[in-house]
């Protein structure tokens, strides 16, 4: 069986083509590359998120609405196109650009770059389209150099402060711009504080830092080859390239991949007046959320440090406050912090991540931007937000990922055997779900193990960056150090993966691959589970189990008792309000019907007669009928496998609930219902070779025989759909029968239900009229017989390129299409579904594709097929009833696709029902997903 392209759970975003960095939105007519914010003023907006980045556009908009937010400028994503376009060189006037914003922001800052007496500090950060955190780079303090760490002293009277800030721009610098590795900075830096009895870097005095500052400029002599430049305007130029250069960088190129993000966005750069959280006790940085992303509660949260700077926060080298403990230390600076930042999820009316400074008890807004949040806080933040009458149902509908909803159907813990083992220890919930797996302590080895097929747990004292490809494949992630804004935290919400971070009780030595907790000791492919919802972790195998919403689905939890679950439906009530395109869902069996209709599907898109073939104690039934050379023997065993497939279709009819069902005839090749050729091979010679002559020995002969006779060089392109249909009219019989006698039982009880009859891989119309004859023949006759007349159609599944091309004339036959974009992307590409993963990742990895094409519809030529298609079939036959029901009808960015082609449904597997009906909202609404 063509088995279905494994999905990786997306952010999918609209189809954007495969392409290197480009000048292709620059618009030639604006000049303007550089746009201030600073004085209550700012050049951009919110609005112009493509040309100024997220953090840009959101510096703009804070600035114009009057919030504290040091001044500087922002460098559009354009120049960044350029700065690839030109091979890492900017045109003379953009620098003019920036050397003139540069004055203007000396202006505004009074201060001077490198002026010994009263120096401007600026950071450079990168900032793309869409948040990737912590993928690309950023430098704090730019602008100090020998004479002008001097200088601020003076001005600050604060000589701690200047080399506190000197040396952790040596070490951004060195590293981000110079590369030189940050192991060889922090191995002075512990030398010092060792020497020093320092714990932490906060004890560290003036002299000290002069030391540490002293070491890190031979530091980077050393290792970089060269002095550490000291004149402020190159130091700015090499920054500035080197954020531009972070863009391509392979973990941010890798994040891109995961997250659908097209690189030809580029990414802004930053140049911001630097405000100073490490002046002294009055002074910190932190950041925070206007509600918990993790659970979507209403709560203020965050995280801040006293006396620190930028990423110390995030970095886990001291561990934060809570942000409620603010009130306590900073009363003024805690309620104005609140009320900006309440001010800020109003008027964006959606949760804000922000960043702040408080600097002598003053506070700045360094940035704000939508908070990632996971898919179960999604759900609860809408329908929060409809209550609280912030935003009407519309909005709530594009506040919710649909990729996310998945994240609710994920399995918890049976919590009576959870409860059984003992807590090794406890960690910081940062993402819920339940993970269950095999220890691993690196990336590398999370991916290797699971092309094992194991499941891993990956465990790490931080994650950086570079983690990201181990992190995606984990079950979950575990961490020793960080606070709940932490990059595991951070990435663990947005991937939807169960994460625990800052279990301080872990010693992990990753040298060895083991840890030790509460005496314990842990070794690499041990088994061990934790709670992302509770921050508990535990030495064992836990079996999972199903969640909350899927609890109420089964029947097995009230549905009054679940919140989430109420929340989950009203989210997909509304959207079903707003979306256009029917929802149906791919189901072959009873179970599978009614689980579809409890998600929300009105039908069945496409019911796999086939996959009711290899029912308990049928594939003797089915290889009867293969192996018969005549008709008169296949007919007796089509008798016994009818009343089987009858009970079937009655049963997947009731699942539906009268819903329209569409049903496919047989379409894989049939040496798939028999055992396999080599194995046959095996058996006989074994039989001949121990001399057991007899009747087992001549069925293997003769059941080999004809697998030999079966036997093609290239069954997806072999005899199977409509052609074996063809063949053997006896099949197509036996399964309209079947269909047409259990919708007339039906009918007789009170459940009228139509049945769209499908037959498979037609590329020509006369196949079609074959195989409808025959239907109609039959149909007529069970009719007849049953002494009721009932209403079926008789359609055609568009999956072959010449069926699509020639849609006009098929049209006159079919009563609907179903677009099988599975076979017709094969079909398309010429790639084999079964085959493709060999080259897949190779082709995605040189940007021949960006996406997989099984998993997101390819909109330029397989969709462009689907296009004519639904033109030609609509020129013959306005009403036809049109559908897809390929892997891609639960894909949003596909959905976007078949709502603008204007299908009349899709169909998706019934876990992805949810998501269908979500995003075929967003789709009428018509909203870019990801935007
Ligand atoms: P990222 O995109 O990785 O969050 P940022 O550009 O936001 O990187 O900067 C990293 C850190 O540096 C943040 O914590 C931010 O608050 C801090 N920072 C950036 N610019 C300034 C500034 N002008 N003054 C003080 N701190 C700053
Ligand atoms: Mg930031
Ligand atoms: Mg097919």
């Amino acid at each position: 069986m063509p088995t279905a392209t494994a999905r990786k759970p997306t952010n999918s975003r609209t189809a954007t083509k495969s392409r290197k960095p480009q000048a292709a939105i620059r618009n030639p007519k604006s000049r303007k590359h550089v746009y201030f914010f600073g004085n209550g003023k700012a050049d951009g907006n919110r609005h112009m998120k493509d040309l100024l980045g997220g953090k840009g556009s959101g510096l703009a908009e804070m600035t114009n609405a009057g919030l504290p937010v040091p001044p500087g400028f922002t460098i559009s994503t354009e120049v960044c196109n350029i700065y690839y376009e030109q091979k890492g060189k900017i045109p003379a006037a953009i620098d003019r650009e920036i050397a003139e914003h540069v004055k203007k922001l000396e202006k505004a800052a009074a201060a001077t770059l490198g002026s010994t007496d009263n120096p401007l500090l600026v950071s450079v950060r990168s900032g793309a389209k869409f948040s990737m955190p912590g993928m690309m780079d950023t430098i704090l303090n730019l602008g100090l150099n020998d004479d002008a760490v001097e200088g601020l002293k003076r001005r600050t009277r604060n000589g701690r402060l200047a080399f506190d800030s000197y040396r952790r721009f040596i070490q951004m610098f060195g590293n981000v711009v110079l590369e030189v590795p940050k192991e060889a900075f922090e191995h002075e830096l512990d030398a010092v504080k060792k020497a020093r009895g320092a714990k932490l870097d906060t004890n560290l005095d003036e002299q000290a830092l002069r030391d540490v500052v002293a070491r890190y400029k031979k530091v980077v002599k050393t290792k970089a080859g060269r002095e550490f430049p000291q004149n402020p305007r190159e130091q700015l130029t090499m920054a500035r390239d080197a954020v531009f250069r972070s863009w391509m960088n392979p973990r941010a190129q890798e994040y891109r991949r995961i997250y659908d993000i097209p690189d030809h966005i580029g990414t802004a750069v930053n140049v911001q007046m630097m405000v100073f959280g490490n002046t002294g006790d009055r002074s910190a940085t932190g950041v925070g959320f206007t509600r918990n992303p993790a659970t979507g509660k209403k709560e203020f949260y965050g995280e801040f440090l006293i006396n620190a700077q930028g990423e110390d926060v995030v970095a886990g080298i001291r561990t934060p406050q809570p942000i409620h403990e603010l009130e306590q230390v900073m009363p003024k600076a805690y309620k104005q912090l609140r009320e900006i930042t309440t001010r800020l999820e109003r008027h964006y009316k959606d949760v804000q991540d922000f960043e702040f400074t408080i600097q002598d008890e003053r506070l700045f807004m360094l940035q704000t931007r939508s908070g990632k949040r996971t898919g179960y806080a999604a759900v609860v933040i809408a329908t929060d937000f409809v209550a609280e009458k912030l935003v009407t149902p519309r909005d709530a509908v594009l506040l919710v990922d649909p990729e996310s909803l998945n994240q609710l159907l994920a399995p918890g813990f049976d919590q009576d055997e959870w409860k059984k083992i003992p807590t090794a220890t406890r960690g910081l919930p940062a993402s819920p779900g339940a993970a269950s797996g095999q220890v691993v302590f690196t990336a590398d080895h999370a991916v290797e193990w699971t092309r094992q097929g194991k499941q891993v747990i990956l465990v790490r004292r931080e994650t950086v960056p570079d983690d990201i490809h181990g992190m995606f494949v984990a079950q979950g992630i575990l961490t020793a150090t960080g606070g709940m804004t932490s990059h595991a935290a951070v990435v663990g919400r947005q991937m939807g993966k169960p994460s625990v971070v800052g279990a301080g009780a872990l010693e992990i030595n990753e040298a060895v691959r083991q840890f030790r907790v509460g005496g314990k000791t842990v070794k690499e492919g041990d088994f061990l589970s934790f709670d992302g919802l509770t921050g508990e972790v535990k030495i064992a195998r836990v079996a999972s189990k199903p969640s909350e919403i899927l609890q109420v689905v089964n029947g097995t939890l009230a549905r009054d008792k679940s919140d989430i679950y109420r929340r989950f439906e009203t989210i997909l009530t509304w959207s079903d309000k707003f979306r256009r395109l029917g929802i149906r869902a791919n189901a072959d069996l009873p179970d599978q019907a009614e689980l579809a209709y409890a998600f929300g599907a009105r039908g069945i898109g496409l019911c796999r007669t086939e996959h009711m073939f290899f029912g308990e104690g049928r594939i003797p039934i089915v290889q009867r009928m293969i192996l018969a050379d005549n008709e008169k023997d296949r007919r007796k065993a089509l008798e016994e496998l009818l009343p089987l497939q009858r009970d079937d279709f009655y049963g997947v009819f009731k699942g539906m609930h009268g819903c329209p069902v569409t049903i496919r005839t047989i379409d894989p090749p049939l040496h798939e219902f028999l055992p396999k050729r080599e194995d046959l091979m095996i058996d006989v010679a074994r039989l001949e070779a121990t001399g057991h002559a007899g009747k087992e020995l001549e069925e293997k002969r003769r059941l080999l025989a004809r697998v030999e006779q079966l036997h093609e060089f290239n069954p997806m392109l072999g005899h199977r759909g409509v052609r074996l249909g063809i063949t053997y009219p006896e099949i197509t019989e036996m399964q309209t029968r079947a269909i047409i006698e259990a919708a007339c039982r039906l009918n007789k009880e009170g459940l009228k239900v139509v049945p769209e009859i499908m037959i498979p891989l037609v590329g020509h119309v006369k196949e079609l009229r074959d195989q409808k004859t025959i239907v109609d023949r039959v149909a007529g006759e069970v009719m007849k017989e049953q002494g009721t007349k009932i209403t079926y159609l008789v359609g055609t599944m568009i999956e072959v390129p010449r069926g699509a091309m020639t849609a006009d004339q098929i049209a006159a036959e079919a009563e609907f299409f179903s677009f099988g974009t599975n076979d017709l992307t094969q079909l398309t590409y010429g790639f084999s579904r079964d085959d493709v993963g060999k080259f897949l990742r190779i082709y995605q990895d040189k940007k021949i594709l960006e996406k997989d094409p099984f998993a997101s519809i390819d909109v330029e030529g397989v969709g462009k097929i689907v296009r004519s298609g639904v033109e030609l079939g609509r020129q013959t036959r306005p009403d036809l009833k049109l559908g897809i029901c390929g892997e891609h009808g639960g894909d949003p960015a596909s959905i976007h696709f078949f709502e603008q082609v204007g299908l009349d449904y899709v169909s998706a597997s019934p876990y992805r029902v949810p998501v269908a009906r979500l995003a075929a909202a967003q789709a009428a609404l018509a909203v870019k997903v990801g935007d």
